[in-house]
Parts: C-alpha cells; structure tokens; sequence
C-alpha cells in the first residue's frame, strides 16, 4: 500500500516516512494547497486534504500543526508558520520572557480516501527553554519534552513520540480497523 502526503515541507514528510518505516510506503507531493483562516488545525488540515483530494484522487493525508503557549493564551496556535517566519524562535523567547513557558504542539492528519475525509489529532505538552540541539526543524530547538528539546532527539525516535507521531498512531488504528467505520463525507 502507498500513501501520498501532501507537504511542501521535507522534514514533516521525513518523520511521517520514518513513523511508517517498514510497514507503508509513503511517498511526498509537492502540491500547494489554499489555506482557510481557522482556529483548529483540524478543520485547516481538512479543508487542504479535500482540496488535494480533489486533484489527485488517491488515499492521501494533510498535516497542520500549532504551537500553543499557555500564557500568551494559546498563541501563535495555527498561525505558528508565520510567527516562525517573522518572529522566529528568538522572538518567542523574547515574548515569554518572566512570563509562564508551557506550550504544546497540536498536530492535525487529514486522511482523504474515496469514501471521505477523517481528521486525527496528537498533542505534545512541554515546555519553552533557550534553544538546544541541531536535529528537527521549526520551534524544536526551544520546546522542551522530558528533559530534552525536540532538536535534542534523533528523528527516528522523535517519529515515534511526538504530536505527528500520536496522530499518525490514530490514523493507523483507523487504518488497521478497516479504514471506513465512520466515514465523513467529503463535503464536511
Ligand atoms: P504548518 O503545519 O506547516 O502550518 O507549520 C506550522 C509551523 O510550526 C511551521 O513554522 C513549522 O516550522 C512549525 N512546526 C510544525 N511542526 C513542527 C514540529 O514538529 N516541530 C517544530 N516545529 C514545527
């Protein structure tokens, strides 16, 4: 069986690779999908999942994540691309100075299949730290998980514990029940 994820972004692809090593083939297309304007990942990761759905027209998944920090009231949340484009790393650690620094991240997977569109969340509780490690990508130098950022921790053990990775364990469960128990329509 193969799976397309649906990603401009290599490292998200890497570790949803890694996860499904030695079980599903992935394989990653570039499409670039309209974004919707939402508070919850999952219903931004739906709405790219039935546009990509749309035009490839093979079992496929989305991921959307969030960044959440408790005492800026969840921000950035959905909108953590941009803030990591402008304000970068040294800016949310800046914004969190003396003030409290739980976070955690909110992953979104879409599946889109002939029969509709399933969304499965895994969320990742932490912490904001000074910025430690080399692997990973995005915010993972300052989130720190158990004792080490998520830049301290080699992909294929990251694949197997992170917010992707607990969502990807729900689609896989959906999967290994049969795909199709609870199908949602592709309009919603
Ligand atoms: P999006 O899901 O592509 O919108 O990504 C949101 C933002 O969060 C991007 O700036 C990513 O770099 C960042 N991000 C997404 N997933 C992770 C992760 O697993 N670790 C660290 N940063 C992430």
């Amino acid at each position: 069986m193969k799976l397309l994820v649906v990603t401009s972004n290599p490292h998200k692809a890497d570790e949803i690779r890694s996860y499904f090593r030695g079980g599903i083939e992935v394989e990653d297309v570039r499409l670039e999908c309209p974004e919707c304007r939402h508070d919850d990942v999952a219903e931004i990761a739906r709405y790219k999942a039935e546009f990509a759905w749309g035009i490839l027209k093979k079992p496929l998944i989305v991921d959307d994540t969030a960044f959440c920090i408790d005492s800026l009231s969840g921000f950035p949340g959905p909108y953590a691309a941009y803030v990591f484009y402008t304000i970068g790393n040294e800016g949310i650690l800046r914004l969190t100075e003396g003030k409290g620094r739980e976070a955690h991240f909110e992953t979104a997977i879409a599946h889109a299949d002939s029969s509709g569109i399933r969304v499965f969340r895994g969320v990742l509780p932490g912490r904001i730290v000074e910025p430690r490690g080399r692997e990973g990508f995005g915010y993972d130098p300052i989130f720190e998980c158990n004792g080490r950022t998520l830049a301290e921790i080699p992909l294929e053990e990251k694949s197997r514990i992170s917010h992707r990775a607990l969502a990807l364990m729900e689609l896989q469960a959906w999967m290994l029940a049969g795909g199709t128990y609870d199908v949602v329509s592709h309009n919603g």
